[in-house]
């Protein structure tokens, strides 16, 4: 027998209505490209998101064709966010970082047929224009612009676009399994590979992503997604805020600490989101501001591992870390660290060592751990395997591609990790990254933490180098900090007491900066290209 329930389907645009309905007073704040800050809120968004929507169908845009961003986080993307999937079409985000090639490539997979995007990224446009031959337009996300509109004839704008929409359209019912979005991963090797979400699989994350042990988000919040969002919907941030109609603080093209810093305070943001080298910049801008960020509660803290050092910085202005992990294929939220109330009676040492990990699943994605040739592994804190999931928010298949996603039904992360009794994930290592020393794992990511805690470092990362007896050994690549000099003994002796001597790394080479990829993370890649041999 069924239920007698009422069935609607789970839609993007159900989220904009209900901030619409619920919160249209709430601000969205929004830090323009071009400089300045633009005043909105949740009425006018739903109000001008419609009217893209529409604007794009009389265009002859269809349901099921892709429009890609190359943007910022602010009010316009967000605008786009809801009204292309919306209207049933999807929303292609591009990371801008990639190259000039990998940007054609992802443009013309993706087969998206407007390109909206900043001016800053103009010149992208006009030098591509010749390879992107399914593009049918180019909007400028601002008003006319004389100069721009003669650097690329045809060339549209977001402001007039919108007047083209009918005030009076209707969102599409869709199917709740129809695509909304697509995003890719950032391709260090090969070329990058597409991640179709749904309507239904969005909305499931959204739920997931506000819930207390996840990312806590309420009404109360404003919430400040520094993670741009083109990496992975800027962690489904803008879906969930609409559904508890929190205000959005978005922050533009200004990463730097101390443009973060003044939003944080002046917009009272409660919740800030990013990866770990964007949080650095904020507390060296904290600590030279003798700002005390009053107004932030949390910080989730994901995308790579969260050193100690960072949550301990936090949590001295009273700023609760969450450490948390995910990727592209998984919407990204895969878990979110919080404490259990068993953990309640334990000193603040024991509590703060549980807060290391990557954290606990939430409903709706499950952990397992398994050897090289797919058989369980114990979820003992200590068995170390490779980490795969399934959900309702984790990928099936990648987009147009005959690559096998899942084994058994299960996705394989690439991730190496420990599962414990209570269900806390360790991150140990990426597969490719792990050092494999005389037959024993090194994870790259404990060394490192430990480096990034030594005062003479601004940043630090930790290859296997190749070895003549031991096959692998790690090598410190480090960044020293401004007006320090760290001999290599000083360092290699920081390490003492705190791992076993034989995972020490066996040298140091002191580099100007480390290589990083187009989501801020180190290229470990490039790192061994270039000092693999070092020990040989
Ligand atoms: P890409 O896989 O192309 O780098 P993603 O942005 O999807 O793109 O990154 C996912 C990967 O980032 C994860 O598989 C994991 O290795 C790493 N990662 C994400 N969050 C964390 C974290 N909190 N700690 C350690 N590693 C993390």
């Amino acid at each position: 027998m069924l239920g007698q329930m009422m069935k609607m389907p789970l839609l993007i645009s159900s989220l904009i209505d209900h901030a619409e309905k619920y919160h249209g007073a709430t601000e969205i704040v929004s830090v323009e490209t071009t400089g300045g800050i633009t005043r909105t809120n949740w009425s006018t968004v739903a109000e001008r998101s419609r009217k893209l929507a529409s604007a794009l169908s009389k265009r002859g845009i269809k349901q099921g064709d892709c429009c890609g961003t190359i943007a910022w986080n602010n009010h316009r993307h967000l605008e786009i966010y809801f009204g292309v999937s919306g209207g049933g079409v999807i929303c292609h985000t591009i990371n801008p970082r990639l190259s000039p090639e990998q940007l054609a490539y992802v443009i013309n997979h993706a087969d998206d047929q407007i390109l909206f995007l900043e001016k800053t990224f103009l010149p992208f446009a006009i030098k591509l224009k010749d390879h992107l031959a399914g593009v049918k337009a180019v909007v400028l996300m601002g008003s006319r612009d004389e100069e721009a509109a003669e650097q690329l004839p045809g060339l549209l704008f977001y402001e007039e676009l919108i007047d083209e929409g009918e005030d009076d359209y209707q969102w599409p019912q869709l199917d709740e399994d129809s695509a909304s979005s697509l995003c890719f991963t950032s391709g260090t090797t090969g070329n990058p590979k597409g991640v179709l979400y749904s309507h239904r699989s969005t909305l499931l994350h959204s739920f997931s992503a506000a819930l207390p042990d996840s990312m806590n988000l309420s009404a109360r919040d404003s919430v400040l997604p520094v993670v741009p969002m083109f990496h992975v919907n800027a962690w489904g941030s803008p879906y969930a805020a609409a559904m508890v109609g929190a205000k959005l603080v978005m922050p533009g093209p200004g990463l730097d600490g101390s443009s973060l810093l003044t939003l944080i305070d002046q917009e009272c943001v409660t919740i800030a989101l990013g990866v770990p080298t964007i949080w650095q910049g904020l507390l060296t801008a904290i600590k030279a501001s003798g700002s005390k960020i009053e107004s932030l509660q949390r910080s989730v803290v994901g995308g790579a591992a969260c050193p100690e050092s960072m949550m301990e910085a936090f949590r001295e202005y009273g700023v609760d870390t969450m450490h948390a992990w995910g990727m592209t294929e998984m919407s990204p939220l895969g878990t979110v660290n919080n404490l259990l109330e068993k953990h309640s009676k334990l000193s603040d040492q024991e509590k703060n060592k549980v807060r290391l990990s990557q954290g606990r699943p939430p409903f709706g994605c499950e952990l397992r751990i398994v050897d090289e040739s797919g058989n369980l592994l114990p979820n003992d804190g200590k068995t170390q395997g490779d980490l795969q999931c399934r959900g309702h928010w984790i990928l099936n298949d990648y987009f147009k591609t005959d690559i096998q996603a899942l084994t058994d039904g299960w996705f394989s992360t690439g991730d190496v990790a420990t599962i414990n009794e209570d269900g806390y994930m360790d991150i140990r290592d990426r597969t490719k990254d792990i050092i494999k020393s005389g037959g024993e794992w090194i994870s790259t990511v404990e060394l490192e933490n430990i480096a990034v805690a030594h005062p003479g470092l601004a940043g630090a990362a930790v290859i296997a180098a190749k070895h003549q007896k031991w096959d692998e050994r790690p090598l410190l690549i480090a960044v020293k900090a401004e007006d320090a000099d760290p001999s290599v003994e000083e360092l290699l002796a920081f390490y003492e007491g705190k791992i076993p001597k034989w995972q020490v790394p066996d040298d140091v080479v002191f580099v100007e900066s480390l290589p990083l990829g187009a989501t801020g993370k180190v290229l470990k890649s490039k790192l061994r290209e270039a000092h693999a041999d070092h020990l040989l």
